[in-house]
C-alpha cells in the first residue's frame, strides 16, 4: 500500500509517498512559504530530477491540492490516481496526555487534538489544518495521527513532573512531554535490531541530535525520561534554543532589556543556542565547527558547551536507569558528525566506552561506532521519522 506521510508546519509542508512493502520512498518534497508571496513547491519522485515551481498557495488546502496533483501528473507523477493512496500518516507535535499511541483519525481524535492546541500554539493548529485539507480532498482514505510526544507517555510522575505547586499541572497540565518521540522509538528499536538484543532486554539512551536536540532513556522498551519538556525549548543547547537556564534569567532579561515575556522566549528560542552562544556566526552545526576549526574562540566555546551538555544529559539517564547498554546519535549533527560523536564519547570514559576511530568517520548507515571490548554500546542510527509514520499508519490501518 502506498502511504502519504505529512508534515505540516505553520507556513510549510512536507510530504512523502512511502511503499509500505518494500519501505521505500516513492516520492517526496516540501511545499514552501504557502500563505505568503513566493511560495514554491521542491518535488522529487525517486530515481527522477528533482523540480521546483513558484506557485501560489494562498492556504494549505492549495498546497495539498498542488501535492495530490503533483504525485497523480501525467508526466512527472508516480501514482495513476488517488485510489493508489491507501493512507495518509500525519505528524502532529503535541498530543499532550490524551494519546500515549498512534490512532486512526476521527471526529472525536480531532477535537483531542484541538483540546492541546494551548500546548503547541505555534504548530498543533498547523498540524490540523493539514488533516483538514487532506479530507476534503481524499474523503473517505484513512488518516492516521502520529504524536511527537506519544512515545514519552510511558515516563513516570516522578520524571514528568516540575518543582512548582501541584494545582498548574492540575489546572493546565504543566509537565514534562517530550518531543522527538517518533525518532527516539523508530533509532532505540533500530538500536536493537542492529545489536541482535531483545528490545525488552536493553537500558538505551539516544541522542537526537539535530537543530533541534533532545536525549532521552529507553529502559525495556519504554522511555523512561527525555530532556525537552512542556516545550521543546528545555533541554540540551540547540541550533538557536537555549535548553535549560535558570527561570528567573527571564525576569532578569526582560527589567535590563526591557523586553516583553514573549520577547525573551523568541531569544531564547530564536536566537540563543550554539547560534547565539558563538556570537551569532550560524545556526548549523557546520558552520560554527568551521569557525571554530579557524580559532574562532565562541564558536569552540559554543560547541564545547554543546557538547558537555550532552554528555552531562548521558550520565543523568545512566543514573536514571542505573545503568546503559547502548548509547545512539542520529539527527544531522548524530548522524554525520563524527568529531562531534568523539568528543562526547571522551566525557564517557567511566563508563568503559572506546571509540572505533574507523567506524565513527563513516556516515550515512546504522553502525555500530564502539570497539569489540567497549563496555557500552555506541551506534550511528540515521533517523527516520517518515518510514516510523509509514509504519504506524499501516499498521493501524491494516489492523
Ligand atoms: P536536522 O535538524 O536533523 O536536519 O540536523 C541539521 C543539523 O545537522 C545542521 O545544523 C547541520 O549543520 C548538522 N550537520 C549536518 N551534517 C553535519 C556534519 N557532517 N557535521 C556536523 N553537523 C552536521
Amino acid at each position: 500500500m502506498n502511504i502519504l506521510v505529512i508534515n505540516c508546519g505553520s507556513s510549510s509542508l512536507k510530504f512523502q509517498l512511502i511503499d509500505s512493502e518494500t519501505e521505500k520512498w516513492i516520492a517526496k518534497g516540501l511545499c514552501e512559504r504557502i500563505g505568503i508571496d513566493g511560495s514554491m513547491i521542491t518535488y522529487t519522485p525517486a530515481g527522477g530530477e528533482k523540480e521546483k515551481k513558484v506557485i501560489p498557495m494562498p492556504d494549505h488546502t492549495e498546497a495539498i491540492r498542488l501535492v495530490l496533483e503533483t504525485l497523480t501528473n501525467e508526466k512527472t507523477g508516480v501514482v495513476k490516481d488517488l485510489s493508489e493512496i491507501g493512507a495518509v500518516g500525519h505528524r502532529i507535535v503535541h498530543g499532550g496526555e490524551k494519546f500515549a499511541a498512534s490512532t486512526i483519525i476521527d471526529d472525536e481524535v480531532m477535537k483531542a487534538i484541538e483540546e492541546c492546541n494551548d500546548l503547541a500554539p505555534l504548530h498543533n493548529p498547523a498540524n490540523l489544518i493539514g488533516i483538514h485539507a487532506c479530507q476534503k480532498l481524499m474523503d473517505g482514505t484513512p488518516m492516521v495521527a502520529v504524536f511527537d510526544t506519544a512515545f514519552h507517555q510511558t515516563m513516570p510522575a516522578k520524571a514528568y513532573m516540575y518543582g512548582i505547586p501541584y494545582e498548574y499541572y492540575e489546572k493546565y497540565k504543566i509537565r514534562r512531554y517530550g518531543f522527538h518521540g517518533t525518532s527516539h522509538s523508530y533509532v532505540s528499536k533500530r538500536a536493537a535490531e542492529v545489536l541482535g538484543e531483545k528490545y525488552e532486554d536493553l537500558k538505551i539512551i539516544v541522542c537526537h541530535l539535530g537543530n533541534g536536540a533532545s536525549v532521552s532513556a529507553v529502559k525495556n522498551g519504554k522511555c523512561v525520561d527525555t530532556s525537552m519538556g512542556l516545550t521543546p525549548l528545555e533541554g540540551l543547547i540547540m541550533g538557536t534554543r537555549s535548553g535549560d537556564i535558570d527561570p528567573a534569567v527571564i525576569e532578569f532579561l526582560a527589567h535590563k532589556e526591557n523586553m516583553t515575556v514573549e520577547e525573551v522566549l523568541n531569544v531564547l528560542n530564536k536566537k540563543s543556542g550554539v547560534y547565539g552562544l558563538s556570537g551569532n556566526i550560524s545556526s548549523d552545526f557546520r558552520d560554527v565547527e568551521q569557525a571554530q576549526a579557524e580559532g574562532n574562540e565562541k564558536a569552540d566555546l559554543a560547541m564545547q558547551a554543546f557538547h558537555y551538555r550532552v554528555a552531562k544529559y548521558i550520565g543523568a539517564y545512566v543514573a536514571a536507569m542505573n545503568g546503559v547498554d547502548a548509547i545512539c546519535f542520529t539527527a544531522g549533527v548524530g548522524e554525520n558528525g563524527s568529531m562531534n560523536r568523539k568528543v562526547i564519547c571522551e566525557y564517557l570514559g567511566y563508563l568503559g566506552i572506546a571509540l572505533d576511530e574507523e567506524a565513527n568517520n563513516k556516515r550515512g548507515e546504522d553502525m555500530v561506532i564502539s570497539t569489540k571490548d567497549s563496555k557500552v554500546k555506541v551506534l550511528s542510527i540515521p533517523t527516520n521519522e517518515e518510514l516510523a509514520i509509514a509504519r504506524e499508519t499501516n499498521a493501524l490501518v491494516n489492523k
